[in-house]
C-alpha cells in the first residue's frame, strides 16, 4: 500500500513508532460511523497499548463505580506470524513505520517494515474502517509480505471478547512514577462483558456477549479471506475469543492479503426486534458484505464520507496545520454521532476512548450542536432526542431530590440518571458538580432552540421538544428558593466556572433559567394557537394549565438577575468580587497560564480565578442580550483570570475575543484549541479526543472568524480573516438553504443552493442582501 499516494491536506501522517506517544496516537488514529468506533491501535497491539472498541449506548455499571461506556469485543484483534516470530513491536525492530489517517474516507492505513533476529524482513500493511454507509459493517485488509526471504506467514484473526474498562490507577507514594508501559498494566480493571457463545462454522466465526448490569445483547460475526487461498486453517475457540488460524507459503516478494469483514448487532439498537437471533443477523450481515468484498464496501463508505464532506467542510486557507487540525475536528465530529439513532449521545471524550466513561456533559447542547444544528441538522435532532429518550431518568432525578419535573443530569450515560461520581479516583476530593451543576437543565433548552430556530422543525417541537421544555421548567419552579420580599434565588450551585462551588446566585444560572421559563412559555403559546386540539392533548397528558405561562413568566420575573460593578462588570455570583484577586503572571509555552504560586484547582475556590469562562461563556450564547461595551468590559475582566484548565475555554474567548476587537489573543486561542489533541497540548489526548474543543474549533472558524452570527432567527456575516492567511471557507445549512461561504481579504462570496425561488435576508458585513437559492452574491469588505 502506498501511503504517500493520499492527499496531504486530507491526511494525518505519522512516522516512526513512539511508545511514549502510542496511546494519543491510538485516539487520534480512531475510525467510526456514529454507532461504533474502534481506537487506532495497532492490529497486533504493543505492550502499552490501550485497545478499545465501542458501540454508542452501551454502557454497563458492574464493577464501577459508576456507569461505563463498555469497551467491547475487540473485531480488529490481527496477527502475523513470519516463520514462527510474531510481528509486533515489542518482538521484532522497527525498520519503518508509517500510519495515516484519510479523513476525507475515514480510513485508516498502516505500512511497517519488521526485521527478526535472523534480518529477515517483512512487511505489515493494513487498511481498517468503519462503513459509514452501512453502520452494521466495520472492515480491515491486512496484508503481509516477505521482503528478503521465502517462508510460512501465519495470520490469526478474530473477535476477543476478553475486555475490560480502565477503572482507576491505584494511589502510589508521592514521587513514584511509572512507564506508560507500567502504567497501564496497573490500572485496575472493570469486567463488564459475560461471553455467551462463540462460533465459527461456514467460514464465520462469531462471539455473543452480554452487559453484566445492564443486560445489552452483543453479538459480532466476522467473515475474514485469506489469498491466496492457505494451505492450513482451523479455529481456535476458548473463553471468551474466537479465532482463525491459516499457514501460508510464501515466496519472497508475495503478498499474503487477509480481508476481514465485521458485522455488530445489539439488543439495544434502533432497529432491534424483540427476540431476534443477533448471532445469526450479525452472520448474515457479514456474510452479505463479504459477498460484494472489501473494495466495494470503501467505496459505498467514502461515497457516504463525501456526502458528509459537501455539507461540512471548513477551511482555513494558508495555513496547512489549521487547516488540517480544523477537518480533523470535523472529523472526528462526524465519526461519533449518528443521525439515525435518537436514544444515543456524545460522550465528553467521543467514542475515542474512556476518559469521563463516556458520560454526556452539557458539551453536547451548547458547544458541539451548533456545529450538528448548521451542518447536519438530522444528527441535531438525534442528539436532542436523546434527552427526550432519557426523560425519564430526568424526572427520577427531580424526584429524588424531592423536586418536580425533569432535572436533566449533569453526567448522563444510558437512562438519564446522574452518573457523576462524587469522589475522585483517589478519594480526596469530593466532586461537587453533579451536584451542583444544575444549568444543564437550560442549556438543553438552549440547544432545542437553536435547533428550531435553524430548522422550523415544528415535528420534533410537538413530539419530544416541547415536553423537554415544559418539564425541565416545572423543575426550575421547584428548585428555586423564594425569600420573603418574593425574590428567587438558586442556592448552592456551580456555574460552568468548576473552581467554585456552593455558590449563591450565578448569573449564567440565573439568566439562563429566566430565559428558559420565558421561552418555554412563549412556546407554549405559540403550539396552542398552531393546533389547539392536539394542544389540548399534550398539555392535559403533562397536567399543563391554561395559566401556566403566565406563571413561569412570573416567576422569570422574580429571578435575581446580575449585579454589576460600577464599569458594568457582571458578578459571576454573589460574594464573587469579595474572592481574593490573585493575579496570574506566568504563562507556559503555548502562552496558557500557569497556576500562581500556593494555587491549584483546590484553592482556586478562594480567589477570583476561573477554571473556564461564565459570565464570557453567557454572553457568547445571547449574543442580542449584551451589546458591545458589555462585552468588552466583562471580556476585558474575566480573559486575565481564566486558567483555561477545560479545554472548552480557549474556544470560547477566542469567539468572544474576535467580537470584541482583541484579535491577537483570539488567533493564539483558536491555535491552541485546533491543536488540542493533534499536538497533545493538554497531555490527556491518550483518554480520548476533546470533542468539545474539535467542536468548539469548529465554531471559532466559522462564527468567530467567519463572522457567522445568528441573532434569534436573524443571520449576520461579519468575518474578519487574520492577515497570516489567505482566506477561509465554510459551509452551512439554514431552513432548506444550503450556504457555501468563501471570505478573503476583500470580499465575502456566498453560494446558496436550495430550491428555486427561495431566498434568506441576512446582513453581510454591515449590508442588508437577500441571498437567493443557484446564486453567488458578492459583497466587497472594508
Ligand atoms: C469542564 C466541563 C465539561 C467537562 C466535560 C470539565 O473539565 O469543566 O465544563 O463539561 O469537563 O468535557
Amino acid at each position: 500500500m502506498d501511503l504517500s499516494t493520499l492527499d496531504d491536506e486530507w491526511t494525518i501522517r505519522q512516522s516512526g513508532f513512539d511508545r511514549d506517544k502510542a496511546n494519543a496516537s491510538e485516539t487520534l488514529f480512531t475510525v467510526g460511523n456514529g454507532r461504533m468506533a474502534a481506537r487506532g491501535t495497532l492490529e497486533e497491539g504493543h505492550r502499552g497499548a490501550v485497545s478499545g472498541s465501542y458501540i454508542a449506548g452501551v454502557y454497563d455499571g458492574h464493577d464501577s463505580i459508576v456507569v461505563d461506556m463498555v469497551n467491547v469485543p475487540d473485531w480488529i484483534d490481527t496477527a502475523v506470524y513470519a516463520n514462527g516470530t510474531r510481528l509486533d513491536v515489542d518482538t521484532c525492530t522497527v525498520v519503518s513505520h508509517d500510519r495515516a489517517l484519510d479523513i476525507a474516507g475515514g480510513v485508516l492505513w498502516r505500512s511497517t517494515v519488521f526485521e527478526d533476529a535472523d534480518g529477515r524482513r517483512t512487511r505489515l500493511d493494513s487498511l481498517r474502517t468503519a462503513s459509514m454507509a452501512d453502520r452494521d459493517i466495520a472492515v480491515v485488509r491486512v496484508e503481509a509480505t516477505p521482503l528478503n526471504y521465502s517462508g510460512e506467514l501465519e495470520v490469526v484473526t478474530g473477535i476477543d471478547g476478553d475486555r475490560f474498562n480502565m477503572e482507576a490507577l491505584p494511589v502510589y507514594p508521592k514521587g513514584r512514577t511509572f512507564t506508560t508501559e507500567q502504567k497501564w498494566a496497573k490500572w485496575a480493571r472493570s469486567r463488564h462483558l459475560a461471553t455467551q457463545s462463540t462460533g465459527g462454522a461456514d467460514g464465520t466465526l462469531t462471539l455473543a456477549t452480554r452487559t453484566l448490569g445492564s443486560g445489552i445483547d452483543l453479538a459480532f460475526a466476522t467473515v475474514a479471506e485469506v489469498s491466496p487461498a492457505p494451505s492450513r486453517a482451523e479455529v481456535v475457540r476458548s473463553a471468551d475469543a474466537v479465532r482463525q488460524r491459516t499457514v501460508s507459503s510464501v515466496a519472497e516478494g508475495e503478498t499474503v492479503r487477509l480481508d476481514k469483514i465485521v458485522a455488530v448487532r445489539t439488543s439495544r439498537d434502533v432497529d432491534a426486534v424483540d427476540g431476534e437471533d443477533l448471532v445469526a443477523r450479525a452472520s448474515a450481515a457479514a456474510r452479505a458484505a463479504a459477498g460484494s468484498g472489501v473494495d466495494t464496501i470503501l467505496a459505498a463508505s467514502a461515497e457516504a464520507w463525501q456526502r458528509l464532506w459537501d455539507s461540512t467542510d471548513a477551511e482555513v486557507v494558508g495555513d496547512d496545520k489549521l487547516a488540517l487540525a480544523v477537518r480533523s475536528s470535523i472529523y472526528h465530529l462526524l465519526i461519533t454521532a449518528n443521525p439515525d439513532d435518537p436514544t444515543v449521545n456524545i460522550g465528553a471524550k467521543s467514542m475515542s476512548g474512556e476518559g469521563y466513561r463516556g458520560h454526556v456533559f452539557w458539551d453536547t447542547e451548547v458547544v458541539m450542536l451548533p456545529f450538528y444544528v448548521l451542518t447536519q441538522p438530522a444528527t441535531a435532532r438525534a442528539l436532542l432526542g436523546y434527552r427526550h429518550h432519557t426523560l425519564e431518568g430526568s424526572k427520577r432525578y427531580a424526584a429524588a431530590g424531592g423536586y418536580e419535573g425533569a432535572r436533566v443530569a449533569w453526567e448522563s450515560a444510558l437512562t438519564g440518571d446522574e452518573e457523576c461520581p462524587k469522589w475522585s479516583a483517589d478519594g480526596e476530593i469530593r466532586i461537587w458538580t453533579g451536584d451542583e451543576e444544575v444549568h444543564i437543565s437550560s442549556d438543553v433548552a438552549y440547544g432545542i432552540r437553536r435547533y428550531l430556530d435553524a430548522t422550523e422543525d415544528r415535528e420534533f417541537l410537538w413530539e419530544a421538544g416541547a415536553e423537554l421544555l415544559f418539564e425541565t421548567s416545572r423543575f426550575w419552579t421547584s428548585y428555586g428558593q423564594t425569600d420573603d420580599d418574593g425574590s428567587v434565588h438558586y442556592r448552592q450551585v456551580m456555574g460552568p466556572d468548576e473552581f467554585h462551588f456552593h455558590v449563591d446566585d450565578n448569573a449564567f444560572t440565573n439568566v439562563i433559567v429566566a430565559w428558559h421559563l420565558r421561552y418555554a412559555a412563549d412556546t407554549f403559546e405559540e403550539m396552542a394557537a398552531e393546533d389547539a386540539a392536539r394542544f389540548a392533548a399534550l398539555a392535559g397528558r403533562l397536567g399543563l394549565a391554561a395559566d401556566t405561562p403566565a406563571q413561569w413568566r412570573e416567576y422569570a420575573d422574580r429571578i435575581v438577575q446580575p449585579v454589576k460593578n460600577d464599569d458594568g462588570v457582571i458578578e459571576q455570583f454573589a460574594g464573587y468580587f469579595d474572592r481574593d484577586d490573585v493575579p496570574i503572571t506566568q504563562w507556559d509555552e503555548n502562552l496558557m497560564p500557569i497556576w500562581p504560586e500556593g494555587y491549584d484547582d483546590v484553592k482556586a475556590d478562594e480567589t477570583q480565578m476561573l477554571k473556564q469562562p461564565d459570565v464570557v461563556q453567557l454572553m457568547l450564547m445571547f449574543p442580542d442580550e449584551f451589546d458591545k461595551e458589555s462585552r468588552l468590559v466583562n471580556y476585558d475582566y474575566y480573559e486575565p483570570r481564566t486558567m483555561h484548565k477545560s479545554s472548552l475555554s480557549p474556544s470560547v474567548h477566542a469567539t468572544m475575543g474576535l467580537t470584541v476587537g482583541d484579535h491577537t489573543r483570539a488567533l493564539q486561542y483558536f491555535t491552541r484549541s485546533a491543536l488540542v489533541d493533534i499536538a497533545d497540548n493538554q497531555g490527556n489526548t491518550c483518554d480520548g479526543m476533546h470533542i468539545a474543543s474539535a467542536a468548539g474549533t469548529w465554531s471559532v472558524l466559522v462564527n468567530g472568524f467567519g463572522g457567522l452570527e445568528v441573532r434569534g432567527t436573524d443571520l449576520f456575516i461579519d468575518p474578519w480573516v487574520p492577515p497570516e492567511w489567505d482566506a477561509l471557507r465554510y459551509r452551512f445549512h439554514w431552513r432548506d438553504l444550503a450556504l457555501r461561504v468563501h471570505v478573503d481579504h476583500s470580499e465575502v462570496r456566498v453560494e446558496t443552493l436550495g430550491p428555486d425561488g427561495a431566498t434568506l435576508p441576512i446582513t453581510i458585513a454591515g449590508n442588508e442582501v437577500v441571498l437567493a437559492a443557484g446564486e453567488t452574491t458578492v459583497v466587497p469588505l472594508g
